[in-house]
């Protein structure tokens, strides 16, 4: 039954779910308290749907049964308590979207590797002929790909622990839970508990004929699942020290990582993952195989983005936490240069100690809190090197690398002290690697 929505945020899933609710006969108002861009005025102009921007302005007469609220508004922000004490409900554009559709649903989330298995899972069932859409917290929001693809039979859907914080009746057919790791905790009172369950209402509402996939060992993942329903069928998948080039699946089938771009035991992992999905929807082994060989990463990620006298180049931007740089040192197999640093997110180095031992020959630190990463790796008798610039980062890797070295930016850190993002960032570092191949 519609009525009127606030949409709370005029970016992608903001403007998306201003288009979904105006088609779907709502009475809809969107509010952004900074400017929005131009290509998302437009949907919305092109939508004849009320808006401003600039400033939040709400009409107390004018109040709406329910508020849609973008995923990078938290909680606390005077707009949202202003909603809260006047009981209007307030969800996220997951839960808003879901209202809106009947299909199946394959919903993933975990701290590290989301994109990379979402983005696996969606080319496995696509390449086999399946009727699949891609999005969520990456490329098109949910509501962007309902009012774009609304004759999918299943949406393959990426989630942050923002976007799972604002559900209520969403219920995933699939879902998947990664891993739990320490990230975003500035959103969560720095309270690792509160940010796992979050990551654990990826399973809300599921019960008998669904399916939960998660991370065998994590204890994190495993508290937070605890409760969930005994009917869901349970897949468990372990993080196995060993497995990475051959994997085998919960059903016993075999496949074969070597003919795939896929490194590193984390990769295994998700491949795992990404592969029960494909079984759940019976698709042949072979297939399976087939379509995991022709899967290329989005880039930053352990992207090679070539070679300088002998030295490999990897681009890892989107390492923006420790637990991801753990296993890029891991998946490392040549004595590295290890480029880190940026806007420190309250990191504790120490994780990295044993891989960085193992791998690293020296560490180029880039960015704005430096003196956290000198002081901790001071005394482990490796060449440590201070720079601010991207550009001063990769004359000094040069400069200290030899023949058969590996350069890996793998920051752990947020890129905003010197670049726009971590794509950004990443873009940059590729250039400069292509830029001095020409010279
Ligand atoms: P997300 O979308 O969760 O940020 P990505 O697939 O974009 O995940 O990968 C982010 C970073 O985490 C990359 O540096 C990648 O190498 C690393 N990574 C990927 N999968 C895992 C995993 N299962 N465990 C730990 N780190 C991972």
């Amino acid at each position: 039954m519609a009525g009127k929505v606030i949409i709370l945020g005029g970016g992608e899933s903001g403007v998306w779910s201003a288009t979904l609710g105006a088609v779907n006969g709502w009475d809809v108002f969107l509010s952004d308290s900074g400017i929005i861009k131009d290509e998302n005025r437009a949907v919305l102009l092109h939508y004849s749907i009320r808006f401003e921007e600039g400033v939040h302005s709400f009409d107390p007469q004018e109040l709406a049964d329910i508020v849609v609220k973008s995923p990078g508004i938290p909680d606390e922000a005077a707009t949202v308590q202003f909603f809260t004490q006047l009981n209007i409900p307030i969800i996220s554009e997951i839960e808003w979207a879901f209202r809106f559709q009947d299909k199946k649903i394959v919903a993933i989330t975990g701290s590290n590797g989301k994109t990379t298995t979402t983005k696996l899972t969606w080319h496995l069932l696509h390449e086999a002929g399946l009727n699949a859409g891609l999005g969520g917290n990456i490329g098109k929001s949910f509501a962007h790909l309902l009012m774009d693809e609304p004759d999918r039979d299943i949406y393959v859907l990426e989630l942050s622990s923002f976007q799972l914080d604002g559900i209520d009746t969403f219920r995933a057919n699939v879902a998947m839970l990664l891993n739990i790791t320490p990230d975003h905790l500035d959103r969560y009172h720095y309270d690792i508990m509160e940010y796992a369950a979050s990551k654990g209402r990826i399973c809300l509402n599921q019960t008998e004929g669904d399916v939960l996939i998660y991370h065998a060992q994590d204890e994190l993942v495993n508290m937070v699942l605890a409760d969930a329903s005994p009917e869901i069928r349970r897949i468990p998948v372990a993080f196995n020290e060993f497995q990475t080039e051959s994997i085998q699946l919960s059903d016993g089938s075999l496949l074969t990582l070597d003919t795939t771009g896929l490194r590193g035991r984390h990769n295994a992992f998700n491949a795992i993952c990404a592969l029960e999905v494909g079984r759940v929807f019976n698709l042949p082994l072979a297939d399976l195989q087939k379509s995991l060989n022709s899967f290329v990463n989005e880039p930053h990620r352990l992207e090679d983005v070539g070679e300088l006298d002998g030295v490999v180049y990897i681009n890892d931007s989107k390492a923006t936490n420790v637990d991801a740089v753990f296993y890029a040192l891991e998946a490392m197999n040549k004595p590295t240069v290890w480029i880190v640093g940026g806007q420190d997110k309250g990191n504790d180095y120490s994780a990295l100690d044993i891989r960085v031992r193992e791998k690293v020959k020296s560490i180029v630190c880039m960015g704005i809190d430096n003196a956290k990463l000198k002081a901790h790796f001071a005394d482990f008798g490796i060449p440590i090197f201070d720079t601010n610039s991207l550009d001063a980062a990769l004359q000094t890797a040069r400069q200290t690398s030899v023949s058969g070295d590996a350069v890996l930016l793998s920051p752990a850190c947020a890129s905003f002290d010197l670049f726009k993002n971590y794509m950004h960032r990443g873009d940059l570092f590729r250039e400069w690697v292509l830029q001095q191949k020409k010279l």
